[in-house]
């Protein structure tokens, strides 16, 4: 189907969009949170990276430093071998001694050295380093030299020698290497130093991330929280308060005794489903929407209006206001799109009104409105009071309800026959089989119990059961010899959801053998067709197995002459309303049947008039070719054996 305006402009509406809304702030926090999350993620590793870096220098440094501190110590160390060189310089053992430890210490040293060399050429320290070589071997030159003094015997000059040169030599010694281990702290210190300031610039701004985060992440989920909050609160179609929200606030207003000057009314719009099946179920829900708002602006101060569901409405007025807010609400006018073109619709209402009094729970107030609003129905107005025997009628529907299992298993249901007669001849020419229930040793007519088992949902089991039993007797009447003629067995509606229905009645033909051709079923005409997919497919295969199929109480629905074309039916039975009108001065309604009689002839399908009470009416109806009647006139519905001597005396000698 090609998109109308409607929906393009529907999308758009404030209605979508405010639908939108929270999934888009949820979508916005959650990015808010993965640009966050990603954010200290990189934070954490770069500070990894910098910890890095800096550990590594300050480690070289270290281990830099350790290279000196080896040095100077075994530099110290020959030292002291100089000065013990220099007070045992008459003891040549010693002498030897001490020159041989000092050469020793002196390898190391200059091995330590060698090591420390391939470190450090290259880096910053490479010139340092130099200095501290050359002054160290300066120092082991002047040791040369002064034990050179020593071994052929010259103290004075050795003396001489270490207290102006070598003495001078070791401050250069030391000089150097303290400027070498003050450049290596330096450098750990500021090392240290600038990581420290790395890692606090690092973790302020990972404070300010967290906050940020924390600040945009609750400011996004208290958005979302109040968003969805509305829409837990409003009905999603309508944008009016759903039914969750207007019982939470009828039950405070209740708690603070607010709600006895106020009346709980009930609604439902009349016909809805042929607004979504003239019009479509987008111009349906424009016509809900706009009707839910033009009353919502109806509204006074502490008045609420809420959507049940479908076209079902509920409000709670102010007693002084109820008049006229029911008033409003029997017809509203509302604007859809259709066609591009702006159409005015009538909403018609029914409403149930409840007066809340003081004490009443919500559970009540909600309950006792709907109960009123399902008389509006039964009683065929468009307002119903509740009234406390309400409860009481609905009790005795429960009570029925019970019963009714039991008894189908009890056998407690009928079927009588009522004959249905062609007026060539006056003889029985086929009946219809109609259920009564023996209760309590009485009969209990259908209008009791079938409505009631109808809108409950309830009233398949029976039509099988009495179908069932109308093939038994069949079989009964066949096997006896007596020749039984076609029998039509009503079906509610409700069967035509059941995509299983056709073959549950085969199945039942199937079972006694029965010859179709004795066989109809009578279906109500179905207001607006809303099954008419169903039915056509009922139909169908009902008719390829010969049984005949019905239209029940034709012109008390919606169905229109033409829509009749596209049924194909057998026979259309002309509803008791209409005969009713004939030899009474009601032209109009005779013109009417005549009318309906010939266009359904034209249409090549029989015809039969119900409720057929006299002898103007069966005139008046042969006159206009309809041979086929079914009324008082001949017989009311019989009892099985006053039916059975009826099959057996076929004619009718009245007249
Ligand atoms: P219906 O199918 O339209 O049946 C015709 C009703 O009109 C019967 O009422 C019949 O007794 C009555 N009637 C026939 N001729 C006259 C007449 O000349 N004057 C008057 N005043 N009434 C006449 P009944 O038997 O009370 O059935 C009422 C309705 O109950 C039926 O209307 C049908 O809709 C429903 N019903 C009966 N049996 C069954 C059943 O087994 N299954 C279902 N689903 N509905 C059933
Ligand atoms: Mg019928
Ligand atoms: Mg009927």
């Amino acid at each position: 189907m090609p998109k109308t305006k409607t929906d393009r402009s529907e999308k758009n509406s404030s209605y979508y969009k405010k639908r939108r809304l929270p999934i888009r702030i949820l979508m916005l926090t959650t990015l808010i949170s993965i640009v966050g999350l990603a954010g200290l993620v990189v934070l954490s590793f770069n500070m990894d990276r910098l910890a890095k870096i800096y550990s590594d220098v300050v480690k070289i440094d270290y281990d830099n430093l350790n290279h000196m501190d080896s040095i100077s110590k075994n530099f110290y160390r020959h030292q002291a071998l100089v000065f013990q060189y220099m007070e045992n310089f008459s003891d040549n053992v010693i002498v030897n001694e001490i020159e041989e430890s000092a050469e020793l210490l002196k390898n190391e040293v200059l091995e330590e050295e060698n090591d420390f060399q391939d470190k450090i050429i290259g880096s910053l320290y490479e010139n340092n380093f130099k200095n501290v070589y050359s002054e160290i071997m300066d120092y082991f030159d002047d040791v040369d030299y002064i034990f050179e003094c020593g071994s052929v015997g010259d103290l004075d000059s050795a003396e001489y020698y270490m207290h102006n040169v070598l003495f001078e030599s070791i401050n250069d010694v030391n000089d150097v290497v303290d400027l070498f281990d003050t450049l290596l702290e330096d450098d750990v210190n500021r090392t240290q130093q600038v990581m420290t300031n790395h890692l606090e610039v690092s973790r302020a701004f990972a404070i300010v991330l967290v906050v940020l985060l924390a600040v945009l992440t609750i400011i996004g989920l208290s958005w979302s929280v109040n968003a969805s909050r509305a829409i837990t609160n409003k009905d999603p179609l309508t944008q009016i308060d759903n039914m969750d929200k207007f019982q939470s606030d009828v039950e405070k207003m209740l708690s603070k005794n607010k709600l006895k000057d106020y009346v709980c009314i009930c609604s439902n719009i009349k016909d809805f489903t042929l607004v979504n099946q003239q019009l479509g179920s987008a111009v349906g829900d424009m016509a809900l929407r706009n009707f839910a708002n033009t009353v919502e602006q109806k509204l006074q101060r502490d008045e609420r209006f809420a959507r049940i569901g479908g076209d079902k409405f509920i409000a709670v007025i102010r007693k002084d206001h109820v008049d006229e807010f029911s008033a409003f609400i029997d017809r509203v006018s509302v604007t859809v799109d259709f066609h591009e073109e702006a159409k005015i619709l009538q909403i018609e209402t029914r409403s149930g009104l409840y007066y809340i009094k003081e004490g009443d729970d919500v559970g009540t107030v909600v309950d006792d409105a709907h109960l009123a609003l399902s008389q509006t129905k039964l009683k065929a107005v468009d307002k119903v009071v509740f009234k406390e025997n309400m409860l009481e009628q609905a009790y005795d529907r429960r009570t029925l309800l019970t019963e009714y299992t039991n008894a189908i298993k009890q056998k407690e249901f009928i079927v009588y026959y009522q004959p249905k007669v062609n007026l060539e001849n006056n003889t029985l020419c086929g009946c219809e089989a109609l259920v009564r229930w023996w209760k309590d040793d009485q009969i209990v007519p259908p209008f009791k119990f079938i409505p009631i088992l109808e809108e409950e949902g309830r009233v398949t089991e029976l039509d099988y059961y009495v179908f069932d039993q109308v093939c038994k007797d069949i079989r009964a009447w066949i096997d006896a010899g007596i020749e039984p003629v076609r029998i039509s067995s009503n079906f509610s509606k409700l069967h035509l959801r059941n995509p299983k229905f056709a073959d549950k009645v085969l199945e039942i033909v199937e079972r006694y053998n029965i010859d179709s051709k004795y066989l109809e079923i009578e279906l109500t005409e179905s207001s607006g067709y809303e099954d008419f997919d169903a039915f056509t497919e009922f139909v169908d295969k009902i008719r390829k197995n010969g049984i005949n199929v019905s239209i029940d109480d034709f012109g008390t629905g919606y169905s229109s002459l033409s829509l009749l074309k596209k049924l194909n039916v057998d026979v259309i039975k002309i509803d008791k309303s209409f005969i009713d009108g004939i030899g009474i001065g009601d032209k109009m309604n005779e013109s009417l049947v005549k009318n309906i009689i010939h266009m359904i002839k034209d249409l090549d399908r029989h015809v039969i008039c119900e409720g057929v009470e006299s002898w103007t009416q069966a005139e008046f109806i042969k006159k206009q070719n309809c041979r086929m009647v079914q009324g008082y006139l001949f017989d009311k519905p019989l009892p099985h054996d006053e039916f059975e001597e009826r099959l057996k005396s076929p004619v009718y000698d009245k007249k």
